[in-house]
């Protein structure tokens, strides 16, 4: 068992909603004993995760979706502390893909908070999109547009589907170009390119079904086509988990340096958040996760 005082708890009450105040209560009465630590503003919870890596808190958690997760990660990360805090999540978000990865029960706060408590630990791969750290996907293309038109505004209006409303725009818009290069080897032209450390890609959708968060390798997913055709018929492989490499829509691919390059600039989001935009590279960190899962 972990004591709950060796815990604390990085909590982002997302929205100024009443939802958001139930959730902190919730939260303040199940982890009794541990400490509780809430954002005010974006980049609060990356703040907050490397100074405790850096005061030698055992068990940072972060209590949140995964916009969280990714901040709190990449404060961990990015500390020098020689043995950093070992990871444990409390999923509240709209997008729990990373706990979902993991196993955890991610409808039962409960239940995660006993798996913080006293369940096994794990060591996972961390990946680098240009300057920004992620744990679970990225993507360059389609998906990056789809979250750069998304606005807050039509998030908090029409839930998630807003998404399915960017999409729709995106789709209809000529295609951006990229290619990219995989481990030092040939160019390859695409139009996005998806990125998993694990399964899950944007929601419980097997992209990756052979991924391994372990494996020291990212696997890749790069689209050739564009528009409605293009993507429905990406959708039903994902859905029938077809992994058919010889589909001449896409090219799964696997390594552990990419390079992409556009004629003008691509955007790239990186745990469901906006990163970088090309040219990028992404790289394995240098450091790993130690997480509760
Ligand atoms: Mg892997």
């Amino acid at each position: 068992m972990r004591p709950a005082d060796s815990i604390a708890i990085i909590i982002n009450p997302a929205a100024r909603s009443v939802r958001a105040t139930q959730q902190v209560e919730k939260v303040r009465a199940m982890a009794q004993g541990a400490t509780l630590l809430l954002t005010q503003a974006a980049g609060d919870a990356r703040r907050l995760a490397r100074d405790l890596a850096h005061s030698g808190c055992p068990v940072v958690v972060a209590a949140g979706g995964d916009g969280t997760v990714n901040e709190v990660v990449a404060g961990l990360l990015e500390s020098t502390a020689p043995t950093p805090p070992t990871l444990g999540l409390l999923p509240l978000g709209t997008m729990n893909v990373f706990a979902l990865e993991l196993g955890l029960p991610v409808r039962q706060l409960d239940a995660c908070w006993h798996h913080i408590l006293s369940g096994p630990t794990r060591e996972i791969d961390a990946w680098q999109a240009g300057n920004h750290p992620f744990v679970q996907m990225a993507g360059v293309g389609l998906d990056a547009n789809v979250i750069q038109l998304t606005s807050w505004q039509s998030k908090k209006k029409w839930g998630p589907l807003s998404y399915v409303l960017s999409l729709a725009r995106v789709l209809d818009q000529p295609a951006g170009q990229l290619r990219l290069s995989v481990d030092h080897g040939p160019w390859l032209d695409g139009t996005t390119a998806l990125f998993g450390n694990g399964r899950f890609y944007g929601g419980p959708f097997p992209v990756f079904p052979n991924a391994r968060p372990d494996d020291g390798l990212i696997d890749i997913l790069l689209v050739h086509g564009h528009g409605p055709a293009t993507f429905c018929k990406l959708l039903a492989d994902v859905l029938t988990r077809s992994t058919d490499d010889h589909q001449e829509s896409v090219t799964r691919l696997q390594g552990r340096h990419v390079r992409i390059e556009a004629p003008a600039p691509v955007p790239c989001e990186i745990d469901g958040e906006l990163g970088d935009h090309s040219p990028l590279v992404i790289t394995r960190h240098d450091r790993r996760l130690r997480v509760i899962a």
